[in-house]
């Protein structure tokens, strides 16, 4: 089979429903059970999937319909996670927050006890298998994000004594799952990583500001920009070591910060380590403003990689039309094979439940993205 040239995917997760929103809370104060929930949130993986086909995408998510955010989810999928409401960690975590500029999720999944094998997105995935027969992408927590989200000083030292211990076992459980996915058929397991991408704007002595918001609240200590960059590298290809039959990815985002030195600056800054990490695909932020030169991180890509370049803002509203997308991949077109090129936006639509993204514009947006893959094919691509 022909690959495809300019594959178009989608990062994860995308806008829920209103409805959606408003049954989870219901079920939160008891007004509905587990069983009237699954059926909304049946529903909702339902219609996700129908507007990413309509859409046009090439491999589609369920828009993670049924995780309260990207990381916290599993809090409520693995035992040994417990999710904690992040004032009651720290009653003045949301104003470091804000003097940081660095939002986090207000529930935090942390580690309080041993972590057990257990499935994390399987469940998911076999629904959306059945209401589909599109190529699938399912999006697993990375263990070095792990490891900085959900080790707390307090809460997780004497079952892990060092976050490092954290990651060693939620790498095992990583693993299992990544084996369990592939053998049930899924054909892109995306690892999510953005703490590796905000690591672009730290200097050796001295962290990016997520970092500076989890010291404050979680008192997790930075190891210095070079090892920091080693120590992730090292986690992520140990939790892939030796699995192949399906491809495997890693997402990086950013959301550049217009007071940082490091606006401008791609995730360049991150290599030559950054390469080493033995993943098939980058998926990256390339779209929003001050994310940088794309083709200055293709350059150096090993040649048996791709990207996943993000060629939609997802911060921003006005939606853009194809010929601007179409502009944002020529700028690695000159660098790499198309068929080593894949679009989708830079992140999420929505990686936390609560977080607002028109659901119309969200459609608008990946449609002009479909339709800048076939203005694309037409001029590069497929003969
Ligand atoms: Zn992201």
């Amino acid at each position: 089979m022909q690959e495809l040239t300019f594959t178009t995917s989608v990062v994860g997760s995308f806008p829920r429903p209103k409805w959606l929103i408003e049954a989870f809370d219901r079920y939160n104060k008891g007004e509905i059970s587990k069983e009237e929930l699954d059926e909304y949130l049946d529903d909702a993986v339902k219609l996700t999937v129908k507007e990413e086909e309509l859409a046009g995408l090439d491999v589609i998510t369920d828009g993670e319909q049924r995780r309260t955010s990207f990381v916290a989810f599993v809090g409520q999928k693995i035992p040994g996670f417990k999710l904690i409401y992040v004032t009651d960690i720290n009653p003045k975590a949301i104003e470091i927050m804000k003097q940081y500029k660095a939002q986090l999720t207000y529930w935090r999944a942390v580690a309080v006890e041993q972590i057990r094998d257990s499935v994390i997105a399987l469940d998911e995935f076999k629904f959306t298998r059945s209401v589909t027969d599109r190529r699938i992408k399912v999006t697993l927590p990375s263990p070095y994000l792990i490891m900085w989200e959900t080790w707390d000083a307090k809460y997780s030292r004497q079952v892990y004594p060092q976050p490092e211990d954290l990651a060693q076992d939620y790498i095992k459980v990583l693993r299992q799952e990544i084996i369990r996915l592939r053998d049930a058929g899924v054909d892109f397991i995306q690892l999510d990583e953005p703490m590796l991408g905000d690591l672009v704007e730290a200097r050796e002595n001295e962290p990016d500001r997520y970092r500076k918001v989890i010291e404050a609240i979680h008192g997790q200590k930075y190891r210095g920009f070079k090892n920091e960059l080693y120590l992730a590298r090292d986690l992520i290809n140990e939790a892939i070591k030796g699995i192949d039959g399906v491809r495997i990815g890693m997402h990086m985002d950013r959301w550049p910060n217009p007071d940082s030195p490091f606006y401008g600056i791609g995730f360049e800054r991150l290599a030559p380590e950054v390469y080493d990490i033995k993943v098939k695909q980058y998926v990256l932020e390339y779209a929003s403003p001050g994310s940088g030169d794309p083709a200055v991180f293709a350059k150096d890509l090993p040649s048996d990689k791709e990207l996943g370049l993000g060629v939609i803002d997802v911060r921003n509203p006005q939606v853009e039309d194809p010929q601007t997308v179409v502009q944002r991949v020529e700028r690695v077109v000159g660098v790499l094979d198309p068929r080593r090129i894949w679009l989708n936006p830079d992140c999420g639509f929505a990686p936390g439940m609560y977080r607002k993204f028109e659901r119309r514009i969200a459609f608008s947006k990946v449609r002009s993205m479909t339709e800048a893959a076939k203005i694309l094919r037409r001029k590069y691509g497929e003969k």
